[in-house]
């Protein structure tokens, strides 16, 4: 009999990955390709179904099923992408509508942050937690709550924008249209935009070299490190006081450097949550890395079919 594996897709804005990944989250074959939005959406659903054969058929699998985690907003339950600012083109696109038909498959798709809280409940250092909030700091700052072991979803569906909670409102505008959110102010590109506002001469440079730079000992960078600390454990703060969560697992690309500055946000969280027991939360990185998408398109179709 043939292997059963879920067809996982985890759609970025630059690229797509598929994978075949077993129940146990165990990621079999796997490809990449580019997303290239601007060739529009139906290019796409052809380049992810191609992906999807390739996968199953390298494992040597049968699929069961198609997971996929996308970037918001979108509709979980009927599948239609909203206006998502990286996948320009897509908006009112259908994965679900247009992989259910062509495999006969029942197929999940989930905003790319709450897959990756299912992937840290359902697979990761999470497991067997009530409460467990994932985010991710990279070009922005999302997060997926998982509340009671089920993924906490607001009105028809709808998706928490952790990232846009306000911090400082007299902080720099984001294109929600608030001042000083969290995205706004610890994001990777907030952290190099605030470098470049001191230091003009510095030209491009990403919250990567900003990071590096602090290792060397560069003061200004230094300081933008310290900086990202602060609102980092301000935002965190936020959600243990209004959740008091079992656990936070933090994700994305800037965490890569977060022994620059876990220590300042682990301190600010001490220093401003003191109406709730703030040390029985558990803040840890999350357990898959770049792994996060595919196990957690996996993990999606398995919460919600399971
Ligand atoms: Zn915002």
């Amino acid at each position: 009999m043939k292997l059963k594996v879920i067809g996982a897709v985890d759609i970025g804005g630059t690229k797509i990955a598929a994978g075949a990944v077993t129940e146990a989250g165990t990621i079999i074959s796997r490809c990449e390709r580019a997303t290239a939005p601007e060739d529009g959406f139906g290019v796409a659903v052809q380049r992810i179904k191609a992906m999807l054969i390739d996968v199953a058929t390298r494992a040597g699998a049968e699929l069961e099923g198609i997971g996929i985690a996308c970037p918001g907003p979108l509709d979980p339950f009927t599948g239609v992408i909203g206006d998502v600012g990286t996948l320009p083109g897509w908006q009112g696109g259908n994965l679900v509508t247009s992989l259910q038909a062509d495999f006969g498959l029942r197929v999940a798709v989930e905003n790319d942050a709450d897959a990756a809280a299912l992937a840290e409940v359902g697979e990761g250092t999470a497991q067997g937690s009530r409460c467990v909030i994932y985010i991710t700091v990279s070009t922005g700052i999302g997060g997926g709550i998982i509340l009671s072991g089920e993924l906490y979803r607001g009105v028809d569906g709808a998706h928490p924008e952790l990232g846009h909670q306000v911090i400082d409102a007299s902080g720099p505008p984001c294109y929600c249209k608030a001042r000083g959110c969290w995205e706004s102010l610890a994001s990777g590109p907030a952290m190099a935009s605030w470098l470049r506002g001191q230091q003009p001469d510095v030209g491009e440079i990403t919250a990567a070299e900003v990071c590096a730079l602090a290792q060397q000992g560069d003061q200004l960078a230094c300081r933008a490190v310290e900086r990202e600390g602060y609102y980092l454990g301000l935002g965190l703060a936020n959600l243990i006081t209004l959740f008091c969560p079992d656990r936070i697992a933090l994700g994305g690309g800037v965490m890569k450097s977060s022994h620059l500055f876990l220590d300042r946000a682990l301190q600010v969280i001490r220093e401003v949550c003191t109406q709730v027991p703030a040390e029985k939360t558990q803040i840890t990185l999350a357990s898959h890395g770049a792994d996060a998408g595919l196990v957690g398109a996996a993990q999606a179709w398995l919460h919600r079919y399971r």
